[in-house]
């Protein structure tokens, strides 16, 4: 089973179309129980369909951005 932080440290190269299947289905295995992750690889999604040119590497002051907006999602979320 992966950990949060190797999906996280993979996410990039997922959405590179770098992984085997077999990566790419325990990242799907971790996503359907990881509702973190999901939001993570999601806003990375956007982010780099955002950013043309990027070719799915995104360095990490831009993970870092995507991870910071995540922790304010949830924030805005426990105020409802
Ligand atoms: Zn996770």
């Amino acid at each position: 089973m992966l950990k949060c932080s190797e999906l996280v440290e993979r996410s990039d190269a997922l959405l590179a179309g770098e992984l085997s299947w077999r990566q790419r289905m325990s990242f799907r295995m971790h996503l359907f129980m990881c509702r973190h992750c999901r939001r993570y690889v999601k806003q990375l999604e956007r982010l780099l369909r955002a950013i043309p040119g990027m070719h799915g590497k995104a360095n990490e002051a831009e993970v870092e951005q995507v991870m910071r907006r995540i922790r304010e999602d949830d924030q805005e979320q426990h105020r409802h």
